[in-house]
């Protein structure tokens, strides 16, 4: 898959209704994406299975759901006042801007060819915000760069209420927002994106081992949502890459069009944060360990991935262009686990109560699973739009069901096509899912 292909998957989803520009009719907010109507299923089925992974399927972790705006002494115990900067250099001739770190100054400009540089400056990626009923005299606050600090300032009211003894998580899913000074790529670098993060707390003696873990775990949970195994791996940070509260990181990475790039960082944050609300907030978050009758502070293994990185990496990982009988066709090979609609119900014509029976039996998919009823243009367009969409299967009512109640139910992968009762639909669509 060349660069080119990225377009190709921004033209996809808008025709699909997957992601629209956001702001489009007023000529569109660079970096900034909205989800349509196949674009936030497919999202919220993403964000589902990866709390279903974490939270729901395991003993020991339990979910929260914290407020954007915090305290702005948070952002400065938490170190992102100081630290949370990006070098940034603009070409003095043309006043393109870059991150320094992603480009080599001894060179010229990519955009017209001078080289003449500005000195490095330090860029604050946090976006500020006053509240208050004056924007002059309101308080300055953060919109929050990241879902973690949530986590961390409730370490108390979670360990009294919940009840969990060490090792165990807290999970949290939500927006997060960040000035990026180089954007791109479609959703892969936007100023407002999802994160869906764990803390899971520790002793300080087991970080080691449970960063392998936790990096095994959810290297995972990609090839579970149906990413290409080889188009995944885990890189381990170089000393010189860690973030300011980071003792040693995995970068989970997909081989996207334009390169190797990272989807979910895995690190061991050491004692860092909870040592700096302590301090700062005077208020102790700690943990009683019983074993040794003393109160310690946790270290934390985070695993922090991005909803739309997630997003865009099955989108790009499913595209497939193929000629069928001598025909250009697109389709996603999305796992049925994501997919926005698992079935559409299609009758062959719209006459002889074929409608009407198509009706019935898509109203009984329904009740279980996301479907689309759709009874416009021929029947190999209709096939189309929903190889493009994604659809895993599709159920066709034709002249057949009048005599023996039976329907085609079609595979999205090898266009195969088999009858089965039509009465049937729903049980074999289950045993389907269940089978991925
Ligand atoms: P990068 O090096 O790409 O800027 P990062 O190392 O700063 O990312 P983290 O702070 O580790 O990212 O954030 C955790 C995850 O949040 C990332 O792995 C990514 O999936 C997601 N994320 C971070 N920044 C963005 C962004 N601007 N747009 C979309 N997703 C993002």
């Amino acid at each position: 898959m060349d660069i080119k292909s990225i377009e190709k998957i921004v033209s996809l989803s808008k025709r699909r209704g997957f992601i629209f520009q956001s702001s489009e009719i007023y000529g569109g907010l660079a970096s900034t994406w909205d989800y349509g109507p196949l674009g936030v299923e497919m999202k919220n089925n993403i964000k589902n299975l990866w709390w279903q992974d974490i939270v729901t399927a395991r003993r020991n972790v339990v979910g929260m759901d914290a407020a954007i705006l915090m305290h702005p002494k948070v952002w400065e115990a938490s170190g992102h006042v100081q630290n949370f900067n990006d070098p940034m250099v603009d070409c003095k001739n043309c006043k393109a801007r870059y991150r320094a770190d992603h480009i080599d100054l001894s060179k010229p400009c990519k955009r017209c060819g001078k080289t003449d540089w500005t000195k490095p400056r330090q860029f604050n990626l946090m976006f500020k915000t006053s509240f208050g009923a004056l924007a002059d005299s309101g308080e300055e606050t953060y919109l929050r760069p990241e879902t973690a600090q949530g986590i961390f300032v409730n370490f108390n009211n979670v360990v009294t209420t919940a009840r969990q003894k060490l090792p165990f998580g807290i999970a949290q899913l939500g927006k997060a927002f960040r000035n990026e000074i180089t954007t791109g790529n479609f959703l892969f670098r936007t100023r407002e994106f999802e994160q869906m993060e764990l803390e899971y707390f520790i002793k300080p003696e087991e970080a080691k081992e449970q960063l392998e873990f936790w990096s095994q775990e959810r290297l995972n949970w990609y090839k579970k949502l149906g990413v290409t195994a080889d188009k995944l791996r885990l890189r381990p940070h170089e000393k010189d890459e860690l973030a300011h509260y980071s003792i040693a990181c995995y970068d989970i990475e997909y081989e996207f069009p334009f390169g190797w790039s990272e989807l979910e960082g895995i690190a061991d944050r050491g004692t860092y944060d909870l040592d700096q609300h302590n301090k700062q907030s005077n208020k102790k978050q700690t943990y009683f360990d019983q074993e040794n009758n003393k109160h310690i502070v946790p270290a934390v293994i985070e695993a922090s991935g991005g909803v739309d990185r997630a997003f865009l990496t099955c989108l790009v990982d499913a595209y497939h262009e193929e000629e069928v009988k001598g025909e250009q066709r697109v389709v996603l090979r999305l796992s049925p686990k994501i997919a926005p609609i698992t079935c559409a119900v299609f009758p062959l014509v719209n006459k002889n109560s074929l409608p009407e029976i198509s009706e019935k039996i898509f109203t009984e998919i329904q009740t279980e699973f996301s479907a689309f009823f759709d009874q416009g243009g021929s029947i190999g367009r209709r096939y189309r739009r929903q190889d493009e969409a994604g659809t895993p299967f599709g159920i066709t009512v034709d002249h057949q069901t009048l005599e023996d109640n039976t329907v085609t139910l079609r595979d999205r992968d090898t266009m195969e096509q088999i009858r089965i009762p039509a009465k049937n639909a729903v049980s074999e669509l289950r045993k389907r899912l269940q089978s991925v």
